[in-house]
């Protein structure tokens, strides 16, 4: 009994070399790309902050440029969060096809998935939703 990728269409013929075959940076660019988005995107790749550059805003070029882990205008933004969406996803499918393992967590670049969403806008100590869930009569 062999197991087959059919992200990467090979074939493991031991536990162990699935195994090596899915925490393998050949296999995980996989997961995580896929053909129809190769031109689908117009900014750089996101570099885990979902925000935008404080230096851009004062009206002046950004120090780090291409390496600023900041978008650089809000169109750029607007794309990281909706490619955040798509490949979050790709790794919860990926997940669930066991085409991952479970205990893997280093995705190299695509690392910012795993974290937490902190959005300053949203994240607010008071739940008044949870309050609003008690029943009266
Ligand atoms: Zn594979
Ligand atoms: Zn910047």
């Amino acid at each position: 009994m062999g197991y087959h990728c059919w992200l990467c269409g090979k074939n493991s013929n031991s536990k162990k070399q699935w195994q090596q075959h899915i925490q393998s940076e050949k296999h995980k660019e996989k997961v995580f790309t896929s053909d129809s988005d190769a031109s689908g995107w117009a900014f750089r790749f996101p570099m885990g902050e979902f925000r935008l550059c404080d230096r851009l805003q004062k009206g002046k070029a950004c120090p780090d440029g291409d390496k600023c882990r900041c978008a650089h205008g809000q169109e750029e933004l607007n794309e990281w969060l909706d490619r955040r969406e798509v490949l979050k996803q790709k790794l919860a499918k990926a997940r669930k096809d066991m085409l991952l393992c479970p205990r893997d967590d280093d995705f190299g670049k695509y690392n910012f998935l795993l974290q937490e969403d902190v959005d300053p806008a949203s994240a607010t100590p008071e739940a008044p939703a949870a309050a609003a869930a008690t029943t009266g009569e």
